[in-house]
């Protein structure tokens, strides 16, 4: 197996590429689609103060690392969703990367915030514990990238991870997902801009990425993952990949260039009720936004209010 560029010896294949290449040229290939990720789409220019959201995990990871080669500013975000040892290991491998490179790592204290674990909130509003994690995930970062001045938020979300929520929306014709499903949401009362640069980039290629340059990251799936529809959207997408490489950038990539633009009315049509809401202050519909909702349930069911939202986690989802 011999490099498609140098004709060294190859160490990663990548089918839907028809290509293979030695370690140097497989992270140029991963840095340049990520150059024309946000290049095609607009995400950020030179001299955005970057904030990444941050797991531990390989993605989150990835992302963070090749955009400071890149030459970009960027700090990182981690939240404790209170997720047992899962969050503690998690939070770990995010700050042992910031300091092997000299990073700045933004973390959540438990004391700062009023939210509550992700197992707790999901007990006590019986919904799936993805739920209630990406609501308190959504509403700090919102707040954090805002208050901290970042132009541009970062999230490590990646080829697969999009083509299969994608793959979950289209499903269930939840169309306003659909249209909202962008690799950029611009910046907008509220809100900071957020930006997918992996979505060029799939779960194997980050892997590969990580372990050749050297970054540990934490390999368990969130154990709320188990089960989850998200991951057997991602399983399936995974055996239409074996039989035709390419599948999942065809289907993503394919609906952003044929289709996106014709749900996005749905979206945008919702945006125009945004009041603050008279807890926090965030945008929102309701009178109280949903975060705030949540922790007002968890607090009013008993929940112990040393709750979470303290270190890491973009999560499974991008993490
Ligand atoms: S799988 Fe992701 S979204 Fe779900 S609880 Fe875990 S970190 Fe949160
Ligand atoms: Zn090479
Ligand atoms: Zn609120």
């Amino acid at each position: 197996m011999k490099c498609r560029v140098c004709r060294g010896p190859a160490v990663v294949d990548l089918r839907q590429h028809n290509a293979n290449f030695c370690p140097d040229h497989f992270v140029k290939f991963c840095r340049d689609q990520v150059v024309k990720a946000i290049d095609e789409h607009h995400m950020m220019v030179e001299g955005d103060r970057v904030l990444v959201a941050v797991s531990g995990g390989k993605d989150s990871l990835a992302v963070w690392d090749i955009l400071v080669d890149l030459g970009y500013e960027a700090d990182g975000l981690c939240i404790h969703l209170g997720i047992g040892d899962y969050s503690t290991s998690s939070a770990r491998y995010a700050r042992d990367f910031a300091q092997s490179r000299g990073l700045t790592l933004r973390e959540v204290p438990r004391a700062d915030d009023h939210g509550m674990t992700v197992p707790e909130a999901a007990r006590v509003t019986r919904r799936v514990p993805c739920s209630a994690c990406g609501t308190s995930k959504r509403h700090i970062f919102d707040r954090v990238a805002l208050e901290g001045g970042y132009d541009v938020l970062v999230t490590g979300h990646n080829l697969d991870d999009e083509a299969a929520v994608l793959f979950g929306n289209v499903i269930r014709w939840q169309t306003d997902y659909i249209g909202r499903q962008r690799p950029v949401l611009e910046a907008r009362e509220g809100f900071p801009r957020k930006v997918k640069p992996l979505v060029r980039l799939g779960e194997r290629e980050m892997a590969a990425y990580c372990i050749i340059r050297g970054i540990d990251y934490i390999v368990e799936e969130c154990p709320m993952a188990t089960g989850n529809s998200h991951l057997q959207f991602k399983e399936l997408l995974n055996a239409l990949e074996v039989e035709s490489p390419g599948t999942k950038h065809d289907f993503y990539h394919g609906f952003l260039r044929r289709a996106s633009t014709r749900f996005a009315a749905e979206t945008d049509a919702g945006a125009d009720g945004l009041g603050e809401c008279a807890s926090c202050g965030a945008p929102t519909t309701a009178e109280v936004c949903a975060f705030c909702r949540l922790v007002a349930r968890v607090a009013n069911a008993g929940g112990d209010a040393q709750v979470s939202i303290t270190a890491p986690g973009s999560g499974a989802h991008g993490g």
